[in-house]
């Protein structure tokens, strides 16, 4: 008889976010396996007797490759141990978990997914940017600027095209390299964005701006995402002011009035 492992999202950072179902198994861990963006305030709730291991991407000293951490996980439920492989956000989405999912089933270890908060919805929350928006946009695309070499990088021209939201994770420092692929996709510069850093954490840092000034964001302390289109604006027209102002004077014939109009109207600056 083997152990069995458990998938489970720990959610962007708030250890209220958590979902009670993760917070259970992660109550009755006997080994867990958590990455480097699992919030202090998540770890101190697994068992002092559980084995707990950082195999962070990130964790310094050693650069711990995917397989190791399969074998790992494998190798603890082989054991008869219940296994938690706890990582930020969901499982799911930027999780590779699809790839413990294949080493888990080649092992023909018993395993649970449990979900948890993806960090672009955490985002949208403690922004209150609503991803989609009668009046802007009825998509959302979870994209990451970075992807594993030889696969296959995804079309942001065809994704830009159908006015879907963007939520982009993983966007790395470059932000001028990101607002380049954006613009050659096709949007505006002038299409608002907002970079939501260490999102639902006390140290939440939230920059709004344009996709034509996006270079200028500072390079936040990650994890950061970027969330790009006109629901950004909607939600936050205010924000976007500082931000709009000097573009809307440069193309105004100087009344400053109806700039503050158009902005609290917030819908025709485009
Ligand atoms: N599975 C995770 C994503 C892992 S990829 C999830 O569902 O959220 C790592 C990326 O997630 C980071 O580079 C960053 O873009 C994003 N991320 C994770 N936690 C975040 C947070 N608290 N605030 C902002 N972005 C976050």
């Amino acid at each position: 008889m083997s152990g069995k492992v458990y998938l489970v999202g720990a959610g962007p950072g708030d250890p209220d976010l958590l979902t009670v179902k993760a917070l259970r198994i992660l109550q009755t861990a006997e080994a867990v396996l958590h990455d480097d963006l699992v919030s202090p305030e998540i770890l101190a709730l697994i068992p002092r007797t559980a084995k707990v291991y950082n195999v962070g991407k990130r964790c310094g000293k050693k650069n711990i490759q995917q397989e190791e951490i399969n074998f790992l996980m494998v190798a603890l439920a082989d054991s008869n141990l219940r296994v938690i492989r706890l990582k930020g956000g969901d499982p799911m989405i930027f999780g590779r978990a699809g790839e413990e999912i294949e080493a888990l089933r080649k092992a023909n270890i018993p395993f649970e997914v449990i979900p948890g908060v993806t960090s672009a919805l955490g985002a949208a929350a403690t922004t209150q940017i609503s991803l989609t928006h009668r009046r802007a946009s009825s998509a959302v695309v979870f994209i990451t600027a970075h992807q594993a070499e030889g696969s296959n990088s995804a079309n942001w021209a065809k994704l830009t095209g159908s006015g879907a939201t963007l939520v982009i994770y993983m966007p790395g420092g470059d932000y001028a390299e990101i607002a380049a692929k954006l613009k050659t996709a096709g949007l505006a510069g002038k299409t608002p964005c907002a970079v939501v850093a260490r999102a639902t954490t006390s140290h939440e840092q939230t920059q709004y701006t344009t996709i034509e000034q996006l270079h200028k964001v500072p390079n936040h302390a990650a994890p950061a995402l970027l969330i790009v289109g006109e629901v950004v604006r909607l939600s936050k027209p205010h924000a976007l002011a500082q931000e709009f102002i000097p573009a809307a004077i440069a193309d105004s014939t100087g009344d400053l009035s109806e700039i503050f109009a158009t902005l609290d109207g917030n819908e025709d600056l485009a």
